[in-house]
């Protein structure tokens, strides 16, 4: 068992003014509300497609509200780089869609076949994504930062029919590949401004004369709509399979962990190339009629406190990355920013130290709701419920409609089996392997062409996360680490997420990665990467001053013996610090699957 517990607790629970708080008034009893809760009750919120047709993402996030008083709204709000906005209104984008949609009924596109885009976060990216699910294809966006080996593999592997790019990606990644993939049939530019490249189309233009649109496919609860990469933390990246009852899930959990409102400015900072971005950054907040920003460009502390200022956001669902970014830049930064729209903070992808939810309070006048998902579950499943009391550096409780568990691993890491039945951990603060009974609507359902690596994922009924984890007393989760970074260190199981959040409570330290490093006594012993903030030597006296106070705070056993400074931690494009990368570079073994690393700007 680690320490963990004992170092979280430290943190006093923040509680909410329930009364001053405006949420949904139905949702601030969460045993209630999750006593009440089925999936079919939250169907109950959605439309449908007309004449009992089935279910689709795009009709619930677009169609529905252009018919009715939320047209005229802003769905989409775009900032630019110069910091002045474009908009597609919930009426424009019924009509955008349905001419991507007609677009790819003209060229032959069909049911079930696979659109990819290399986009940024620019309109024609999100119009090509709800448009394919009108034409009842399935959508897979890629990060636009991606070099040319991981767009061909993904390609390759989903058999993209169609792809939505620019002239400049086009030259640099697709053209060099294009050989290699026989099935990839359009390639559709959308600044071609006239002048396609040989072999490409030019989507404006098909966009201008496109057909009339026959009317929205008719799609069923189980059919294929997205194919989303994991971002490649733990190896290759795997497609993940989610259909078009996903939606059912975006539309509970924007209520319960997002607490989205009709009238709400909402900013996910997520790119559509992870699946927050997709699930988060289009779909729930669509779902809920909301007007959605979109920031064109990278991250950057003095931006981003603009765009929260000036387009007076009042939702707001980052990543731990980012916070401790802005954290890095400091609080006075914020100082200058009318943050007052600002209501409530999420934020998922990684664990979220308590040191950050704090710092939240002081910076955004919020602390931050820390929720835990993955590619494959979806949407959110473990949540700081949007109503009640926030545990800094917990993720939370299984939001309504999820059951969650602990199944209990054996020495070597594996599932405890019992007959058929996996053996779950039930007492407080004792580690297990996340896990989840399937049955909620945005559930994967499938490793695209990878089905035993997908069985290997099922044990006696459950779902296993691959994440280690432990539970309170009152049910809130804790996480430990992903199963393959856990230390094992002269018998302790040690979860790097404790040791760096301890060391983050250090005034010179910003950002910490853990890994573990053989020894000959002890196993393995703890070592530490630190970047530190502005105005701090990367000293040999900094060293043991630093490692002198994570002893003081997680005990010798714990602790990182050797501690190393950094300038910048490897990390993934959606900003997951690559433990796996620091563990191979210090062992001097090869680095591994690579395609999503993030190249230091
Ligand atoms: P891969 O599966 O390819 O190795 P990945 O697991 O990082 O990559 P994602 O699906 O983007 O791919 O990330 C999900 C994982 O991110 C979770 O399994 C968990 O390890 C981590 N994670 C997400 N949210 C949280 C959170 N709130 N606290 C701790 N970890 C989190
Ligand atoms: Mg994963």
């Amino acid at each position: 068992m680690t320490a963990g517990i004992e170092s979280a607790t430290r943190w006093p629970t923040i509680h909410k003014d329930i009364a001053g708080f405006p949420v949904q008034p139905n949702l601030v009893d969460y045993d209630a509300t999750c006593a009440a809760f089925t999936w079919d009750s939250a169907r109950r919120g959605l439309s449908g497609l007309p004449g009992g047709r089935g279910l689709n993402i795009a009709y619930e996030a677009v169609d529905r509200h252009a018919a009715g008083p939320h047209a005229a709204r802003d769905a989409l709000r775009f900032v630019r780089a110069d910091g002045t906005t474009r908009a597609l209104t919930y009426a424009d984008l019924f009509e955008q869609t349905n001419r991507f949609a007609s677009v790819l009924r003209a060229l032959g596109v069909e049911r079930g076949e696979r659109v990819f885009s290399l986009l940024g976060r620019i309109p024609e990216l999100y119009v090509a994504m709800l448009g394919t699910l009108k034409n009842a294809s399935v959508f897979c966006p890629l990060f636009s930062a991606f070099g040319p080996e991981p767009v061909r593999q993904r390609l390759h592997l989903g058999a993209g029919r169609a792809l939505i790019t620019t002239r400049a990606l086009y030259r640099k990644k697709v053209a060099p590949i294009r050989a290699e993939l026989p099935e990839l049939l359009h390639v559709l530019l959308v600044d071609a401004d006239g002048a396609p490249e040989p072999g490409t189309l030019d989507l404006a233009e098909l966009m201008r004369n496109a057909p009339e649109f026959g009317g929205i496919a008719t799609t069923h609860r189980e059919d294929m709509a997205l194919l989303h990469f994991t971002s490649g933390t733990t190896g290759t990246p795997k497609g993940a399979i989610h259909v078009h009852d996903a939606v059912t899930a975006h539309y509970a959990t924007g209520r319960f962990a997002l607490d989205l409102h009709p009238d709400d400015i909402y900013w996910c900072t997520a790119d559509p190339g992870w699946v927050t971005g997709t699930s988060y950054g289009l779909i729930a907040p669509l779902v809920h009629g909301v007007t959605s920003i979109v920031d064109e460009e990278e991250l950057d502390a003095d931006r981003w406190y603009r765009i929260l200022a000036e387009q007076r956001v009042t939702v707001w669902y980052t990543a731990p990355t980012a916070l401790r970014m802005l954290m890095k830049a400091g609080a006075d930064r914020a100082r200058g920013h009318d943050l007052s729209a600002l209501r409530f903070v999420a934020s998922v992808g990684e664990p979220l130290n308590p040191e950050v939810v704090v710092w939240g309070q002081e910076a955004f006048g919020q602390p931050v709701h820390d929720n835990w998902w993955q590619t494959e579950t979806g949407g959110i499943m473990i949540s700081n419920y949007a109503a009640t009391e926030i545990r800094p550096g917990s993720m939370g409780r299984p939001l309504p409609g999820v059951e969650a568990a602990l199944v209990a691993r054996d020495e070597q890491g594996k599932p405890v089996l019992h007959n058929i039945t996996a053996v779950l951990v039930t007492d407080p603060d004792v580690v297990g392997e996340l896990a989840l009974r399937p049955g909620w609507p945005s559930m994967f359902r499938g490793y695209l062409n990878e089905e035993a690596r997908y069985q290997r994922c099922f044990v006696g009924g459950w779902y296993l996360t691959g994440d280690l984890a432990k539970r309170d007393a009152d049910g809130y989760y804790w996480f430990v680490g992903r199963g393959d970074d856990v230390i094992k260190s002269s018998g302790h199981l040690i979860g790097p997420f404790e040791v760096e959040s301890s060391l983050m409570e250090h005034e010179a330290v910003a950002e910490a990665g853990v890994i573990g490093v053989p020894d000959p006594v002890a196993g393995e012993i703890v070592k530490a990467f630190v970047e530190l903030h502005a105005g701090f030597e990367p000293t040999d006296a900094l060293r043991l001053e630093i490692i002198g106070f994570a002893r003081k705070r997680l005990g010798p056993a714990v602790a990182p013996r050797l501690l190393e400074f950094a300038e910048s931690l490897p990390r993934t494009r959606s900003g997951k610090i690559l433990r796996r990368l620091l563990k191979a570079r210090e062992l001097g073994l090869p680095e591994g699957d690579t395609s999503t690393v993030e190249v230091p700007r």
